[in-house]
């Protein structure tokens, strides 16, 4: 059956156009190229063909069409596959109906009609009043909230449930869903958000996953955000939020705006910039770095590095780092305590400080150095203590050589000396060192340290 839609499918959907949402293509003679998605490279090896409508990575040797690729790129199976790109095609799949497919697409519905619900009632209901005060009070306007589909949930116990149960879904189905809760020491299913500001957690392509909810009480015992658990439909390490909405101005700008808040995301896109997601806890994970980096390989952070979480924060920079991303950091003016609250002040204020966000390893040299006289010799040790682990995590030589000639200006000392730690540091981690010297009096030694699956990091010296 399928042979035919698959065809009509593949005349439709433009695989230049459809592989530019991911990767950032370039004319190669009558071809097109890119650096390969699924394999790290610096050089491009990943080659399309528009005539032919196929795709090749030279590198790694995945190849096919536009449904492979995206079976590949958003991890999804053939039939998801097939869904997403009829869609597109604005081709109809008459043997395939949702909505009497597999379970997943079930609760894909469900959660879709408990957004709707939530929605309406902090359009229409008295009870919602509270939760549209505190939306004028964060300054989100109906466009926004609209948009991202903000709702509020009704400070009973049932009143979803019922409402659900009323449209044909099981409370198991529900509960699966992450929408209920079922008490440990038994008893029935109860609603788990109950007088909350509900924002929906949407995947990449748009479609509703889960939720994140705030509290609307001075005195809440159950936290201020409460999220949907892990399921089937929901996974916290995929999901970067505000993406769905950020991608496009993420290509074009060519860097994503990183805040802390889901809430703070929303009103920067509302406030000019378009290209800000959230990742909540500030932490990265790998999926999440890998769906920005499909869309630009600049991260600007604009959250407290030094705040809680600073750990975890430096866990995702890290593995951004050896992902071989660029990162700035933004420092808005002290007055302001968040971006948030720049933003809001005065948006050009903000923009301005985006101008001159700073190179990350330029921010760890002015953070080591803040509390140190270099003048001293105990100081000069304890900067470099502190500096040259995080050079170590670095994956560009050009990167490092600079930076170590930095420090070896800053605090006077032999820069060849430095390599030979950082050398150490790259090795004591269980990395292969190896040493090529030529053993004469005089020569040029080089020194080829193995560092991960990212390859050769060559450092060059003088010795004498
Ligand atoms: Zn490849």
């Amino acid at each position: 059956m399928a042979d035919a839609v698959i065809e009509q499918i593949k005349q439709r959907v433009d695989i230049i156009e459809l592989l530019s949402e991911y990767l950032k293509l370039q004319k190669a003679g009558s071809n097109w190229r890119a650096l390969c998605p699924f394999h790290h490279e610096n050089s491009p090896s990943f080659m399309v063909s528009q005539d032919k409508q196929i795709w090749h990575c030279f590198g790694c040797d995945k190849g096919g069409d536009i449904f492979t690729f995206i079976q590949e790129i958003e991890g999804i199976d053939f039939p998801e596959t097939l869904k997403l790109l009829a869609q597109r095609a604005n081709v109809t799949l008459a043997h395939y109906n949702p909505s009497q497919q597999d379970k997943k697409q079930r609760l894909l519905q469900l959660v879709n009609a408990a957004q709707q619900f939530y929605a309406q009632a902090l359009q229409q209901s008295q009870d919602g009043e509270v939760a549209r005060n505190y939306i004028a009070q964060r300054g989100l306007t109906d466009a926004s909230v609209s948009a991202f589909g903000i709702g509020y949930s009704f400070d009973t116990w049932s009143r979803l449930k019922d409402y659900l149960k009323a449209q044909g879904y099981s409370d198991s189905d529900q509960a699966e869903a992450g929408l209920l809760i079922k008490p440990d020491g038994g008893g029935g299913y109860y609603d788990r958000f109950r007088g909350r500001l509900m924002i929906p957690l949407h995947d990449i392509n748009g479609t509703v996953v889960g939720f994140t909810a705030r509290t609307l009480k001075a005195d809440e015992t159950g936290g201020k955000y409460i999220n949907s658990p892990q399921s089937s439909l929901y996974d916290k390490s995929h999901i970067v939020f505000g993406l769905f909405r950020a991608k496009q101005a993420i290509k074009k700008l060519n860097a994503a705006l990183v805040v802390e808040g889901n809430l703070d995301a929303i009103t920067a896109q509302q406030h000019g910039f378009p290209n800000t997601v959230a990742t909540s806890g500030t932490a990265f994970t790998e999926q999440q770095l890998l769906q920005l980096k499909r869309f630009s390989s600049n991260l600007l952070l604009a959250f407290d590095l030094d705040a809680a979480g600073e750990q975890a924060a430096q866990r995702g920079i890290d593995l951004a780092l050896q992902h071989n991303m660029n990162i700035k950091v933004v420092r808005w003016p002290e007055q302001y305590k968040d971006p948030d609250e720049c933003i809001r002040a005065d948006a050009a204020v903000f923009k301005e400080a985006i101008r001159q966000a700073i190179h990350i390893v330029d921010y760890w040299f002015m953070q080591a150095s803040r509390d140190l006289q270099l003048t001293r010799v105990e100081h000069k040790k304890l900067f470099t203590q502190r500096i040259l682990p995080k050079l170590a995590k670095l994956a560009d030589h050009v990167e490092v050589a600079h930076y170590v000639q930095r420090l070896a200006d800053l605090v006077r000392v032999d820069a060849n000396l430095l390599h030979e730690q950082l050398a150490k540091l790259r090795g004591g981690k269980g990395n292969a060192v190896k040493v090529k010297g030529q053993g004469s009096a005089v020569s040029n030694q080089q020194l080829e340290v193995r560092i991960g699956r990212l390859g050769w990091l060559s450092i060059f010296w003088v010795s004498y």
